[in-house]
């Protein structure tokens, strides 16, 4: 078997990059508000990063996603997206991205190799997006989907966390955007990175998920994306030209078909989101260390892969938040 394969026979050929632990906005349930962020000197640069991806490639990583913090309030990001482009063997680039800045971005990063976007959105009312996003900025979100799908940038993604209690009375409004709009969106299951046990209230099942939109909107229909399947299985509404995700981290346990590595801003690859393992990276790339070198230290970083998360058991210490890993 060509290609980079962890120890329980799972195929690793996608690799997401936080390009920043800045963001625009403190999601109440991304950030506990504090937000130290790292000195510049500790950032990956651009070439440090498609080093990195050059050796990735190298072993078999075909998929590239750019996330953070917020990826568009790095300076310069479709240089990135260029120099990414680049690398034989990459077919796939793609960006999370809370939306704030993409409408005045869309058409540089196309034009730059980016083929798609994944936009985080979880509500539809003004006072809810303030009171969740500390932003009163939900028109520029709406004005960067708008421009992401003029721009070609296909297909484009809507991911709404649910929150009970806070959002999850949207769940219809958002499913309408699939018939209305042709919107893909995607319901993610809420993770309690912060204090487990405190947060379970927030948690909505997406079992529940569904039934609250069939008793609306009828039944759902199994269904396929275009691309990008990754860990969410997808349905239609009847007549609907866009697709209803769902993404389930604590039903399912999304691990067995887990494809990824996740790099730092600050050049760490971690195995596993919900695993405090990391390799450094950012010493060796500093320290001359060679494609070979680094195709290495992916390697362990891929044998080190754990089965499954377990965040349904609580987490261990010192868990990153997840605007530290991007996602
Ligand atoms: N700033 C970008 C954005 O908003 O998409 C990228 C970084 S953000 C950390 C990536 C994704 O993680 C967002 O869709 C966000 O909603 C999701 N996220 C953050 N905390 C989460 C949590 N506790 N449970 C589930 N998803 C979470």
């Amino acid at each position: 078997m060509t290609g980079l394969f962890d120890s329980y026979k799972r195929r690793i050929d996608y690799f997401r990059i936080s390009v920043t632990d800045r963001c625009n906005l403190r999601c109440v349930y991304c950030s506990d508000g504090a937000v130290p962020h790292l000195p510049r000197l500790e950032i990956l640069s651009y070439e440090e990063v498609q080093r990195v991806i050059q050796a990735a490639a190298e072993l078999g990583i075909k998929s590239v996603r750019l996330t953070g913090g917020e990826p568009l309030i790095r300076p310069y990001l479709s240089r990135l997206v260029e120099l990414i482009n680049q690398i034989a063997g990459i077919d796939d680039i793609s960006l999370t991205t809370n939306g704030l800045l993409l409408a005045g971005y869309a058409a540089e990063l196309k034009r730059a190799g980016l083929n798609r976007v994944n936009i985080s959105l979880d509500t539809l009312k003004t006072d809810r997006y303030e009171a969740i996003t500390g932003s009163n900025k939900l028109p520029e979100v709406l004005a960067g989907i708008e421009a992401a799908r003029r721009v070609g940038l296909e297909p484009v993604k809507i991911n709404m966390v649910v929150l009970g209690g806070t959002n999850d009375d949207e769940l219809t409004d958002f499913a309408r955007m699939t018939l209305a709009e042709g919107w893909h969106v995607r319901f993610i299951e809420y993770m309690p990175l912060m204090a487990p046990a405190a947060d379970m209230a927030k948690w909505v099942a997406v079992p529940d998920m569904v039934t609250q939109i069939e008793q609306s909107l009828g039944r759902l229909e199994p269904s396929r994306v275009a691309s990008g399947a990754g860990p969410a299985r997808y349905y239609r509404l009847p007549g609907a030209r866009g697709t209803i995700g769902f993404i389930r981290p604590m039903t399912e346990c999304f691990c067995s078909e887990c494809n990824r590595l996740r790099l730092t801003a600050d050049g760490r690859l971690r195995p596993c989101l919900l695993a405090n393992d990391e390799i450094d990276l950012k010493g060796p790339l500093r320290n001359g260390a060679g494609l070979e070198g680094l195709k290495q230290l992916i390697k362990e970083v891929v044998a080190s892969k754990p089965q499954r998360h377990h965040l349904a058991e609580g987490l261990t210490s010192g868990q990153r938040q997840m605007w530290q890993i991007g996602g």
